[in-house]
């Protein structure tokens, strides 16, 4: 799939083997262990943290501190991110960037040293404050809300003498997806817009933090205009710029399928059945919209179909 892709398939294939164990399990499995953290060096200052409790983190080395694109799921698994990152250089992180606000993502957070500067779309703080009112679940303790909010389509940012261009073009995943780009590295950060743990192409949106189908499609466009040779994904392996346009090909083609099928008079559920999601690894009954891996028991997950059907026939 692409020339970097390294370990992060052996710890796929962890996963994989491991679900279909929990699969023969009367009793609801307990969460399964993520797959290894696997540190993967792309330039002389950048690293991946792939895999671990959460998603992809992309770290960069900067004058006299570390920079983090995502902070992984727990406090454990941010322990075990920052540890590898302490092997590789003595500064201490002193940046933390958010793609998006899901609790794989953000909740790390909590293992970050107190006044970390943490940077993030404005939507992504909304809803990072709209988790902690709801009771704080699927969100970092309070401290750790982001303390630089992104408003515009482009904002380009020098950190620790690094330089940043962040991108917010639509909501695609949720409505506050910031999609991280390094010029000078030719590497781009995709947050959950872009992911490599499912078995199909379906984006994951997620209807309830506003994402977009139509925006999605903005997104990748924009992800491929970039000058970028190399996507750190939110799950999964790293991708090029040929593979990106691949899952854009698939997207836009499902895409206008579903609204095809609406001009004929197709019922949702005749569009469903005749464009199934494939099961993820993990998942009893997932679509897009699922956590990672589903859950054992939860009701049927609202579907990449159900979505664009939703926002089509508005
Ligand atoms: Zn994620």
């Amino acid at each position: 799939m692409t020339r970097v892709k390294t370990a992060v398939g052996i710890a796929g294939c962890v996963l994989t083997i491991a679900s279909a164990a929990a699969a023969q399990q009367p009793q609801p499995a307990a969460p399964q262990g993520p797959p290894p953290l696997t540190m993967k060096q792309l330039k002389p200052d950048v690293w991946v943290g792939l895999g671990g409790a959460g998603g992809n983190s992309t770290i960069v080395i900067g004058k006299t501190s570390v920079i983090v694109v995502d902070a992984k799921q727990t406090e454990a698994g941010a322990k075990d991110l920052l540890a590898e990152i302490a092997k590789i250089t003595p500064k201490p992180v002193g940046t933390v960037l958010l793609t998006h606000s899901d609790g794989d993502h953000v909740n790390g957070l909590v293992a970050y040293p107190a006044g970390v500067k943490v940077i993030a779309h404005e939507n992504n703080k909304k809803e990072l404050e709209a988790a902690l009112a709801a009771g704080g679940r699927g969100a970092p303790p309070a401290d750790r809300l982001p303390t630089l909010v992104v408003t515009k389509t482009k904002e380009t940012m020098t950190i620790d003498g690094v330089k940043f261009e962040l991108y917010h073009w639509a909501p695609a995943h949720t409505s506050g997806d910031l999609m991280v780009y390094l010029p000078d590295r030719k590497i781009a950060a995709t947050g959950d817009i872009v992911v490599t743990n499912r078995a199909d192409d379906n984006p994951n949106i997620h209807q309830e933090k506003h994402g977009s189908t139509e925006g999605w499609l903005t997104d990748v466009k924009g992800l491929i205009s970039l000058n970028a040779d190399t996507y750190v994904t939110g799950h999964g392996d790293l991708l090029t710029k040929a593979d990106l346009q691949r899952k854009l090909n698939a997207t836009t083609e499902r895409r206008e399928k579903i609204a095809a099928m609406i001009k004929q008079g197709k019922s949702l559920e005749e569009i469903k059945a005749a464009l199934p999601d494939a099961p993820a690894p993990g998942a009893v009954a997932r679509g897009a919209a699922a956590p990672a891996g589903g859950r054992a028991g939860a009701p049927p997950p609202v579907t990449y179909v159900d979505i664009a059907y939703a926002e089509l026939k508005r």
